[in-house]
């Protein structure tokens, strides 16, 4: 494997149709560790600052503060020199541009890897990273691409000798394509990653192991029993929504089309796509227009990011008329509203839509799913909070029973999450 002394158990292989890709040579069982992987580049979110530290990626509090910037924070001097060759690409704008220092997170990375690439012999997306195809790269994703070159000449390239324009618009399609999202056990974004091993692992709506972090490394999990010679998959995507929406999502960031066993039959299709019941039942042409409209409505808000909770709640008037309450598009836009509540401190409200969207997640999600233990855990925290300890505990220990399997029993949130549900 990339990078070193082989993992014991897992090996790469061709896949038919799929290029490169890793199967396991002996049989895993559920919750097995197969691999860790550690990242060749991350870098911390901005707004993640003094929350974690930007060495080594512990959460911690009382973290000590770089002296210069005073917007870096480390746990101790250690983490602090062993940080530098990177913060040293940040620290002295961070101060020159104050406030109006806004490289997007992708440019940093970036920035990070070229760094790390200096006197290493090998060209670096050849080590780092598995081609995919370029062409169809759009109108929007190469003008974000040259607003994030034009960002890493500006905020990030102290110290850093940067290869021609061509170069580098390759180079952040290619970070986009194989880059991960760090995610905490809220699934809220800490931060990116390259992790070339991890970048090997086919796609599947039937993923067999599940990615988490753990500090700056990435651990695989099985998710299901696996037998020598299965191959290695993990989903790239949100497995909530429908075939085709997960498959334009697909093609869209990842350029290709999934043939899963569930892209092939659709069987969860029509529940996820559930319509109210009523005397009448209601013309496919309605439902085919508001499942336009909710689709419309997705991309508008990903767009900018913090939509109003009247936002939320107007699309979800306008859905309710025809999507039953469990409807993948009712459960997205309940999910945001759910984030401006809980964003707002609105500890009822997020409780509220967080009752909704549990059952049907719970239906709708493969048995060990992150977005099912991240909603778990928001909830049982909002009980506990609100001291409904019951209700907290056992919301808790479902979390805790997923966790356990895709985290590992001695992962730093499980043992954090143990401790909260003893404390009242
Ligand atoms: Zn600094
Ligand atoms: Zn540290
Ligand atoms: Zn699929």
């Amino acid at each position: 494997m990339t990078g070193g002394s082989g993992i014991a158990g897992v090996e790469r292989f061709e896949s038919p149709g799929k290029g490169r890709g890793l199967r396991v040579t002996r049989a895993f069982k559920l919750g097995e560790l197969l691999f860790c992987s550690q990242a060749y580049s991350y870098v911390l979110s901005v707004k993640e600052r003094g929350s974690y530290c930007e060495c080594c990626l512990t959460r911690k509090e009382h973290l000590a503060r770089c002296g210069k910037c005073k917007k870096a924070f480390y746990c101790n001097v250690k983490c602090q020199k062993s940080d530098w060759a990177m913060h040293k690409l940040e620290c002295s704008a961070i101060t020159a541009f104050g406030e109006n220092w806004c490289p997007s997170e992708m440019s940093r990375l970036v920035a990070r890897i070229l760094a790390k690439k200096v006197g290493q012999a090998q060209c670096t997306s050849e080590v780092l990273f598995v081609t995919h195809y370029m062409e169809d790269v759009d109108n929007e994703k190469r003008e974000m691409n040259e607003a994030d070159v034009a960002g890493l000449h500006r905020y990030c390239s102290k110290n850093l000798d940067l290869p021609d324009h061509k170069d580098l618009l390759t180079l952040f399609s290619q970070v986009a394509c194989n880059g991960f999202t760090i995610e905490d056990d809220e699934l809220s974004h800490m931060g990116t990653a390259v992790y070339p091993d991890v970048a090997l692992i086919n796609h599947s709506c039937l993923p067999s192991v599940i990615v988490t972090y753990n500090g700056t490394s990435a651990e695989i999990r099985a998710v299901k029993d696996m037998k020598p010679g299965d191959e290695v998959l993990i989903s790239y995507i949100d497995l909530l929504y429908p075939t085709d929406d997960r498959n334009n999502r697909l093609r869209e960031s990842y350029y290709f089309t999934c043939d899963c066993k569930e892209c092939k039959s659709k069987s969860k299709d029509k529940v996820k796509i559930k319509v109210r019941k009523q005397s009448d039942p209601i013309e496919p042409d309605v439902i085919n227009n508001m499942v336009r409209y909710a689709r419309k409505t997705i991309r508008e808000f990903r767009q900018d990011n913090t939509p109003l909770l009247e936002m939320c709640e107007q699309s979800l008037d306008e859905m309710g008329a025809v999507f039953d309450d469990s409807n993948v598009y009712m459960l997205h836009m309940m999910y945001q509203a759910m984030g401006v509540c809980l964003y707002m401190q609105d500890a009822d409200g997020a409780i509220r839509y967080g009752e909704k969207i549990l059952k049907p997640y719970c239906q709708l999600y493969p048995p060990y799913s992150l977005n099912v233990s991240s909603m778990y855990l928001k909830l049982g925290r909002l009980y506990m909070a609100l001291e409904m300890y019951s209700k907290g505990v056992s919301a808790l220990k479902k979390a805790l029973a997923i966790m356990e399997v895709a985290h590992g029993k001695d992962h730093l949130y499980v043992k954090e999450l143990r401790k909260e549900m003893t404390q009242k």
